[in-house]
């Protein structure tokens, strides 16, 4: 992990409250509301400035979303979002457009979100204009310049189309037009899942750099958590819509404190020949998130589940300094629970 900055100091600068989104589903004759996704059910975490926050969890635990709402790309259905001191999912669409600069996205697959009609110099252009962040074509050509340096891209591509990149490439692409905002957060919505390992590992390294450099805070959501071991300051794993455990990543990874938490890094692939993994297998499919199971939503699959876990829903309670678990084996003496001091499964 990179040492860049985290400021420890007044208020982080993204506060995510109690957010929910909920789909409506429609069917029937009249085509009326016939129940809903519960596709994120109540999440909270904060960002600080300098910091990378991983958002792991499988896929359709609700992760995406949580991005997708933070972003305003569609109103949520309740909670607070609160950037820089300033309640963001209130705001008119008007207030919201310069804020919407200081929080950028960079998306899984580069190519499909480069337009393929405009070449790089455009792409790159674009927010700058939008945002007036250069007041002369000189001024814009050297902002230009040094966006193309910052990903390490030769500047002589610039006048290039996307589809004469590669996929590290074009992801690079997408990351300078993030930046290109002047951005105090990125999302990366699975930004490095569809590329080749030691493409992978590249992308990883520069937004590590990145971060140094510029101080920039990141949103890292992610299936993979394996890349996210080596790149995070804290994790928040995400079950069925609700966030299980959050904690700095060595404390993560060496101790987890969710028995879903567990399982997951059971699976991620040991990098040592020969190193020893107890693979936990989960039973049975992720449930529905249109109708989740009463109680915590994980028992239907969990290998400690006891009777208070199918009614009663358990919240996030500290089990150390900084790390968050959501179950209630923490409520029981240490002698019987079974997580109490539990090494990762990995270790
Ligand atoms: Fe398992 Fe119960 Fe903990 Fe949920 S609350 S994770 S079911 S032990």
């Amino acid at each position: 992990m990179s040492h860049s900055t985290i400021d420890q100091t007044g208020a982080p600068l993204l506060q995510v409250d109690d957010l929910k989104k909920h789909f409506p589903l429609r069917g029937g004759i009249l085509g009326g509301t016939t129940g809903y996704v519960y596709a994120v059910d109540g999440v909270s975490f904060d960002i600080r400035r300098g910091e990378t926050l991983s958002l792991v969890g499988e896929s359709g635990c609700g992760k995406s979303t949580v991005g997708k709402a933070l972003l305003q790309l569609y109103p949520i259905t309740s909670g607070q979002v609160v950037l820089g001191g300033q309640r963001i999912d209130t705001m008119s669409s008007s207030t919201l457009r310069p804020i919407r600069r200081r929080m950028q996205v960079v998306f899984q697959d580069p190519f499909s979100s480069l337009n393929p009609r405009m070449r790089v110099r455009d792409i790159l252009a674009e927010p700058i204009r939008n945002f007036g962040l250069a007041k002369t074509k000189d001024e814009l050509d050297a902002k230009l310049g040094k966006l193309m340096d910052t990903v390490r891209l030769p500047r002589d591509a610039i006048g290039r189309w996307p589809h004469e990149f590669s996929g590290g490439q074009r992801q690079r692409i997408g990351i300078a037009r993030a930046l290109a905002a002047e951005p105090d957060l990125i999302i990366c919505d699975e930004a490095v899942s569809a590329l080749d390992v030691s493409v992978k590992a590249q992308i990883v390294n520069l937004l590590q750099d990145l971060q140094s450099q510029l101080g920039l805070a990141l949103l890292f959501i992610s299936h993979d958590l394996a890349i996210v071991e080596h790149m995070t300051h804290r994790v928040a794993v995400m079950y069925l819509g609700k966030i299980v455990e959050v904690a700095p990543r060595r404390s993560l990874f060496a101790a987890p404190k969710h028995p879903y938490t567990q399982a997951l890094l059971s699976a991620v692939p040991v990098p040592q020949p020969g190193a020893a993994r107890d693979r936990i297998i989960l039973k049975g499919d992720v449930p529905s998130p249109i109708n989740p199971p009463s109680g915590c939503r994980f028992h239907t699959r969990c290998p400690y589940v006891f009777d208070r876990c199918r009614v009663d829903e358990p919240k996030l309670q500290e089990t150390e300094a900084g790390h968050t678990a959501a179950c209630h084996l923490h409520d029981l003496p240490p002698e019987q629970n079974p997580l109490a001091g539990a090494a990762s499964p990995l270790h």
